[in-house]
């Protein structure tokens, strides 16, 4: 009966990591996927998780079945580790926050619930280029897709003119998403004032703001700096949707934790969102997971807990802080003419390098180093043993 069905593509991020597999060169770097690595260059569980699942071990809890907008604790913690303590939205109960299938599958309720009930104009529009997912997930809810300029390839950094006009054009009461912290893939973020513009222009173009956030900490070793920018839009009176992951920043890759958020006008409002969310959710997976949530949901409601995963997250921003410094370092001493700055003003777990499809090809070939066709490299992947090797392959493939 499937005799109709193309062979697809590989995905593109994960087809690095098979070929990276199939490389037999001890030298050889992955730096394709988004995963933090510890600097042995091996998968990090914190050990603030450890000590959750101990407790929740100690327990003996049942596994029984989760209401459909999942864990109260977790996600009631997780609103307040967003938008902040003194958030009026929160203390107000203008919020609705679901549990979610880690980022990817908060982004889908947040689009499937605005492909039904968002009144205005169903486009949503992506920074250019944006994590490559975002596509997909907003043409599959049947959302139309559409780019605002945003990184600017001649400075390897935010165009910020390029996005205000464009922003200034989109049709009104469209939808605009924004990465929250640590812009993937481009590690290119907008600095305060900046955000301050964009908010105003979205403002006066009545879009709705849908932020990403799937690095909370991870850019500054900070969760309220990474914070600022929504926290900001929430105080400048924009009701936004917000999709967070606990991938990174609690390293629960696997476990698949994250919550999707409405602010809503009243708690009244809140309250009608938030059932017409279960009635999307119970079709698609009818609850969602519950090992995951509770241990975000123990470490976060935990204040020792709590507070060693700040340090924590602190120490692998400043790990991937560090492996930016040393490969400009490293290629200034490799004797490279080139202005590396980029790298180190970039923030987060990727950087863009500039590296020409071509370059990337030869830096694959000859040095297996893997990465995307776009240039884009996990700093996280890099660690203080190989940053020298890196930097000796870049020099190579870009003098
Ligand atoms: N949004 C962005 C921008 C991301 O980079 C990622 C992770 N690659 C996600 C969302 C979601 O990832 P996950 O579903 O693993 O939480």
């Amino acid at each position: 009966i499937w005799s109709n069905v193309e062979m697809g593509p590989p995905d593109a991020i994960l087809g690095v990591s098979e070929a990276f597999k199939k490389d037999k060169s001890p030298n050889k770097m992955n730096l394709g996927v988004g995963a933090y690595r510890d600097d042995n260059g091996k998968p990090y569980v914190l050990p603030s998780v450890r000590k959750a699942e101990d407790i929740i071990r100690s327990k003996n809890l049942d596994k029984e079945y989760l209401g459909i907008t999942g864990l109260a604790e977790f996600t009631k913690a997780s609103a307040i580790l967003a938008f902040g303590d003194n958030c009026d939205a929160i203390k107000n109960k203008r919020n609705v926050t679901a549990q979610g299938i880690s980022g990817t599958g908060s982004l889908r309720i947040g689009a499937n619930f605005l492909s039904k009930f968002y009144p205005g104009v169903k486009e949503v529009w992506l920074p250019k280029p944006s994590w490559g997912n975002h596509t997909p997930i907003f043409k599959h809810a049947g959302i139309e897709v559409k780019q605002y300029r945003y990184y600017d390839p001649s400075t390897c950094g935010f165009d910020a003119k390029g996005a205000y006009e464009d922003i200034s054009k989109i049709p009104e009461n469209s939808i605009i998403l924004l990465h929250a912290c640590a812009h993937n893939p481009t590690g290119v973020d907008p600095k305060p004032d900046q955000w301050k513009e964009l908010s105003q222009i979205i403002k006066s173009r009545k879009l709705f703001p849908f932020f990403d956030m799937a690095y909370q900490g991870f850019a500054s070793g900070n969760i309220d700096n990474d914070a600022a920018a929504v926290r900001m839009f929430v105080n400048e009176g924009h009701n936004i949707a917000l999709a967070q992951s606990y991938a990174k920043n609690m390293g629960l890759y696997g476990e698949r934790v994250g919550a999707f958020t409405l602010i809503c006008e009243s708690e009244e409002e809140a309250k009608r969102c938030e059932s017409q969310l279960k009635i999307i959710i119970r079709p698609m997976y009818s609850n969602p997971p519950l090992s995951g949530p509770r241990i975000a949901s123990t470490i976060l409601n935990t204040a020792e807990l709590r507070s060693q995963w700040l340090t924590e997250v602190k120490g692998m921003a400043d790990r991937i802080i560090t492996m930016r410094s040393q490969l400009v370092e490293n290629l200034k001493k490799e004797g490279s003419s080139h202005n590396w700055q980029h790298i180190t003003d970039q923030i987060g777990m990727f950087c863009f390098t500039g590296l020409k499809p071509d370059q990337v090809a030869r830096i694959t070939e000859e040095f297996s180093v893997y990465l995307t066709k776009d240039g884009r490299i996990s700093v996280a992947g890099i660690s203080s043993k190989n940053n020298a090797y890196l930097a000796h392959a870049i020099h190579t493939v870009s003098k």
